[in-house]
């Protein structure tokens, strides 16, 4: 059976770091890279990659994104649900953008294969956000950092040690991902606004306001992007107060019954479900 030892890039450090790690320390794998474009990242993000793939001279496979013919992109999928903008309670853009590009893309280029997959979760993480560890016949998931027991500091040594460091946008945001994710924080959504102005506006296009029922349709739950700019305009701590009164943003949220990462864990599981 021919096996594939494969590394999810997110364009977050712990991933990058992991790709550096492995090549130190695993050599002996014959690693390949991939990243499953949402296409809505980060101009920083795609600057990484090939940050990354200049320093270890490997190759990235990138699966979706904007470029690929038949990419049915984040404006398709929000035409069909009818507009209605993605959120911590309907968490659909992960499983259009990101799960099912790269379950079609396993089941196109693994078949009959294993996949050892290798996940940048680090030891002083919660342990709950590593999911379930699988069992399924295709998919064998790894964490490295938690094996041989690496924290962040060890994440800051090896970016640093190898002349990467830290993605860019990490001065203003601390996750990677689409410029709309609302997981971003106020601060993070002014953030996104001084560093690319452009694209602050293209989400707050997408925010609708409905005159008859008076109902809001916004990336953040109380107010929309440009009264948000309005208020950090005329006061600069608008955004901590209002972060400091907000509680369990982060908290994962449920898909289908099941954690994102329910279905991280269990591809092979997931890629029959959806044949
Ligand atoms: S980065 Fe945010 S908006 Fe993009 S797919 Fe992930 S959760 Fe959705």
């Amino acid at each position: 059976m021919k096996e594939r030892h494969l590394l999810a890039l997110s364009g977050g450090k712990d991933s990058a770091a992991l790709a550096v790690y492995m090549r130190e320390h695993y050599p002996h794998l014959p690693m390949e890279y991939v990243f499953i474009d949402s296409g809505c990242e980060l101009p920083e993000t795609y600057a990484y990659l090939d940050r990354l793939r200049t320093i270890l001279g490997i190759n990235i496979i990138r699966i979706g994104g904007t470029s690929s013919k038949d990419r049915k992109d984040f404006y398709y999928w929000l035409k069909m649900k009818n507009n209605y903008l993605p959120s911590i309670q309907n968490r659909w853009c992960t499983e259009v953008l990101k799960l099912f590009p790269y379950a079609k893309w396993l089941k196109t280029n693994c078949t009959n294969g294993l996949v050892h997959s290798y996940v940048g979760l680090r030891a002083d993480e919660r342990s709950d956000r590593s999911g379930y560890v699988t069992n399924g016949e295709k998919v064998i998931q790894h964490h490295p950092f938690v094996k041989d027991g690496l924290v962040y500091s060890d994440i800051q040594h090896i970016l640093g040690d190898c002349g990467l460091g830290f993605p860019d946008y990490y001065h203003w945001r601390t996750r990677s991902g689409c410029f709309f994710c609302f997981f971003q924080t106020k601060s993070e959504w002014i953030g996104l606004y001084k560093n690319h102005p452009d694209l602050f506006m293209k989400a707050s296009a997408l925010e609708k306001y409905d005159p008859v029922s008076g109902k809001q349709f916004t990336w953040n739950d109380d107010i929309s992007l440009l009264d948000l700019l309005e208020k950090y305009k005329s006061n600069n701590n608008y955004c901590k107060t209002s972060e400091s009164k907000e509680h369990n943003r982060f908290v994962l949220p449920k898909l289908k019954g099941q954690n994102s990462e329910y279905y991280v864990n269990n591809l092979s599981a997931f890629i029959r479900e959806r044949e």
